[in-house]
Parts: C-alpha cells; sequence; structure tokens
C-alpha cells in the first residue's frame, strides 16, 4: 500500500509541475480553489479507516464522516463479552482520534443520497454536497427468512450481531441461566458477518459454562454442511469441551447430516425448530439471522437483486451510482470476506482509489488482505490469513494462491498461547489504526 501510494505521490507532484508550468504560460492560476468534498457514510471500521486515511493521503481534503452513534463497539472480541472475559466498555471507541486527523465528524443519521446532486441528506434535515461519496454502513438481517423472528423478538432473542446492548442481553441471559440449561445458537447461512464468529462465540460460550455451569452444554445448528477453520476448531472443541464424546459441552448439528438450519422460532418457549421440523428447546436461544447489506445501502439504490451492492473492484465505487462508493461487509468482494480486518483493508484500497480519481490519476491495481484469530479457549487460539489481488480481467478479487494460510493442526499448547496473546495485540493494533 504505501509503496503504491508513494508512486501515486510521485505522479500527483508531476502533475502539480505541469500546472504550474502552464499557469506561466498565460493560464490563470486558480488560487485558493475550494478543496474537494468527501462524504462518508457510516463511522464503523470501513468508515473511520476511510475517513482517516484521505485525510493522511491529502489533508486538503474536505472529508466528513457522518455517523449516527457517537461511540462505536467493536463486535471483534465481543465474543469475549458473553464469557466475562472482557467488559463491553473496553471495546468502545469515540471519534476524537478522527477529529484529530481533520475529518469532521458529524452525528447524524443519513436518510437518503441525491445521486444527481451528489448531496447526502440526513435526518437532521443538513444535506451535505460531496466530489465523492463513500458508504460503509455494515450489514442488516433478513428477519423475513425465520418464521416468528423479528427486530422487536430480538429484545428477549438476542442475535448480538451487532455488538452493544444486544451482547449484553445475551450475556445477562447466560449469567442468569441454571446449570444444566442448554444454549442453542442458530447459525447464518453465507454469506455473513464474520464467517468464524459463531463458532467463536459457540467456544466462549463453552468456556463459560465448563468454569460456571459444567452440566450444560451449547448446540449449534447451522444450515451450513462446513465452515471456516473447522477442523482447528473441531480440534480445539475436542481437546477442551469434549466435542463429541458422550459428555460433550458443544455439539454442532450440521445442515449437510441433517438440515439444522432454523427456519422458525418459537419466541416463548425459546424454541428453533429446523428445516425437518427437529424442534430443539433452549435455555437461552441466539438466532443469528441470514444477512444482507445495511438499510441505508437500500434506501440509497446501491444494492442488487442479491442484497449486496455491486462495486467496481478497483475503486470500490457502485456499479449503480457515480461518484458513490461502497465498502465493508455491504459490499460485494467475491473471495474476500465480510471481516473488519477486510473492511479495513478496502477503505485504503478506496481512499488511494478516490485520492487518483479526485486528481487525475491512474488507479494501480490493489492487492488485500484478511486475517482472523478466533479465541476458543483461555490461551487458545487459532488464525487464519489470506492476500488477494485482483483478476487478470480485473473484475474479481481472488485469493493469491499459496499465500496466506492457518494455524498448525500439529502447533502446541504454548503456540496455541502465542496465537491468544497475538490475537489481543492485533485488536490493539487495528482498533489504533481504524480509529485514532
Ligand atoms: C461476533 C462478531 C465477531 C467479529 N469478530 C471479528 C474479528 O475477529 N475480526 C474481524 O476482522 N472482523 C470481525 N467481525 C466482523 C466485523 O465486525 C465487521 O466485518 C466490520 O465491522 C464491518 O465494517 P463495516 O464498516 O462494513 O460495518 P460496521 O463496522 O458495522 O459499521 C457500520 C456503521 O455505519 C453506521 N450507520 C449505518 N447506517 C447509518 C446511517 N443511515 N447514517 C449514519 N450512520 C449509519 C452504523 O452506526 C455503524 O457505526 C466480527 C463480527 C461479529 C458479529
Amino acid at each position: 500500500m504505501m509503496e503504491t501510494h508513494n508512486s501515486r505521490r510521485r505522479a500527483f507532484l508531476k502533475t502539480l509541475l505541469a500546472g504550474t508550468a502552464a499557469s506561466t504560460f498565460g493560464f490563470p492560476a486558480i488560487v485558493g480553489a475550494a478543496s474537494q468534498r468527501v462524504v462518508v457514510i457510516g463511522g464503523g471500521t470501513g468508515g473511520a479507516t476511510v475517513a482517516k486515511y484521505l485525510r493522511r493521503l491529502d489533508n486538503s481534503l474536505d472529508v466528513t464522516l457522518i455517523e449516527k452513534n457517537a461511540v462505536y463497539t467493536t463486535c471483534y472480541m465481543s465474543n469475549e463479552v458473553l464469557s466475562g472475559e472482557r467488559t463491553l466498555e473496553s471495546l468502545q471507541f469515540n471519534y476524537d482520534g478522527l477529529k484529530a486527523h481533520g475529518v469532521k465528524v458529524v452525528q447524524d443519521e443519513v436518510t437518503a443520497i441525491d445521486h444527481d446532486g451528489r448531496l447526502v441528506l440526513t435526518k437532521g434535515g443538513v444535506s451535505y454536497p460531496y466530489d465523492r461519496c463513500v458508504v460503509s454502513p455494515g450489514i442488516d438481517f433478513r428477519y423475513d427468512q425465520i418464521a416468528g423472528y423479528s427486530e422487536a423478538a430480538s429484545a428477549t432473542v438476542p442475535h448480538a450481531w451487532k455488538a452493544g446492548p444486544q451482547t449484553l442481553l445475551l450475556r445477562d441471559q447466560l449469567q442468569a441461566m441454571t446449570d444444566g440449561g442448554t444454549v442453542v445458537i442458530a447459525a447464518p447461512p453465507n454469506p455473513y458477518r464474520c464467517p468464524p464468529a459463531p463458532y467463536e462465540r459457540a467456544s466462549q460460550i463453552a468456556y463459560y459454562l465448563k468454569q460456571h455451569k459444567p452440566n450444560s452444554k451449547v448446540i449449534i445448528l447451522d444450515p451450513k454442511p462446513s465452515f471456516t477453520k473447522q477442523a482447528l476448531f473441531e480440534q480445539a472443541w475436542k481437546e477442551l469441551y469434549g466435542y463429541k464424546t458422550s459428555n460433550a459441552m458443544l455439539e454442532w448439528w450440521s445442515g449437510d447430516a441433517n438440515a439444522a438450519g432454523v427456519v422458525e422460532v418459537d419466541v416463548a418457549s425459546k424454541t428453533a425448530i429446523t428445516e425437518f421440523g427437529d424442534r430443539v428447546q433452549a435455555a437461552v436461544l441466539n438466532v443469528i439471522p441470514p444477512q444482507k447489506a445495511g438499510k441505508l445501502a437500500f434506501d440509497t439504490d446501491l444494492v442488487d437483486s442479491t442484497g449486496w451492492c455491486p462495486v467496481n473492484k478497483l475503486t470500490f465505487e457502485s456499479t449503480r451510482h457515480a461518484n458513490v462508493h461502497v465498502i465493508g461487509d455491504a459490499c460485494m468482494a467475491d473471495s474476500l470476506p465480510k471481516s473488519g480486518f477486510a473492511a479495513n483493508s478496502e477503505a485504503k484500497v478506496c481512499a488511494a482509489a478516490i485520492y487518483a480519481l479526485l486528481n487525475g490519476l491512474e488507479v494501480e491495481s490493489p492487492s488485500f488482505s484478511n486475517g482472523c484469530y478466533s479465541l476458543v479457549g483461555k490461551d487458545y487460539a487459532i488464525s487464519v490469513v489470506g492476500v488477494y489481488r485482483l483478476s487478470d480481467d480485473g473484475k474479481l478479487v481472488e485469493s493469491i494462491p499459496g499465500s496466506g494460510g492457518v494455524s498448525s493442526a500439529t502447533a502446541t499448547a504454548q503456540d496455541r498461547l502465542f496465537d491468544a496473546s497475538y490475537a489481543y495485540s492485533w485488536y490493539n493494533n487495528f482498533t489504533q489504526d481504524v480509529f485514532r
């Protein structure tokens, strides 16, 4: 990234020099030209990163970030709140760091984009003109795919898939559960935010139960026949939670074997009903519904029939509306998973592309990275990393063959401990990169 940025800077200087020469040969110099305006919507992982990096690339840019909440709570590490290893407050960030980079931070909710007039409109009644706009609204839920479940029902049967009060509700229910109860997690179908997170969640809940409610168990009802880092998760579950024994504290019911996808929920009795009519009653029920791009992406006509936002992978500019870019979970980025790490990587690529586009420079072909640590127990983590590039036709983000990998299956306890300490240090470095 930095190499790319430096070469762009050099090209930019060349352009500036050419412009200076033109002025001396009789063209009028533009003195004090208004700065170019970028409006970023959504101050989560993608939005905060792109706002900060735009200002770092060019501090003459007028960058406004519009976010509806005063404080952002990271989903990453929120599974540790469920096991009591962390407080919710330890996951919260304000926008002072971005303000220090010269980003104008506005707390308001965006209601519409006037694509023809290049205006962002807010609930507070203000309109913000832009040369380029970046939208990073995250995800929303397809509540209609699970009969009996709804946003209202999530007040008693939490999804806890947007960190905050929902996380605390699930934690409180786990703490109030009597020993011997069953916790059921209804896992979502692909694609969804953070592929390993339902399995990390089950691990953290099993870890909590093992310490405090040893006669209890957690069952994952999954519509999928397999999941990311599966062999490593299952190995850890065997070592830590008696997986696949008669005393297992953690069970995974796969979509392949017994159509375990949850299609209906009886909220009153906390019963999950699977595709084949199996009824699993829970003491604590956590429903993670199927997902789609955040509501704002629908309201601003950035979504296609898939429920996600199509973009040009070189620039992350929407293929539906010019001058508007979509990054993070809401966009379709092919092989790149919907993760905070990926949103941050896309945000940097998008910032560099906007800088180039605003300055008439060539946009260079990017590379992307993703990494994810899953904390499966005390001092025990597993990880996956990947590096990605554009396909030769520039249309798809694809994994670079031979790059990346997962933790070793033969790793020692010390290695797992190292991975756990890397996970915490990743969190500190990453949130510093996004918000400070
Ligand atoms: C349990 C769990 C664990 C996870 N663990 C990891 C992990 O270990 N590593 C990892 O990389 N990723 C992890 N993730 C995924 C990560 O949280 C997301 O992929 C990431 O937050 C996506 O960033 P985003 O910018 O697309 O959306 P978000 O971070 O959700 O940001 C969207 C922002 O837009 C704002 N917004 C929405 N609509 C409007 C509007 N109309 N007006 C103004 N503001 C608006 C929202 O308030 C929000 O702040 C995890 C997710 C979960 C659920």
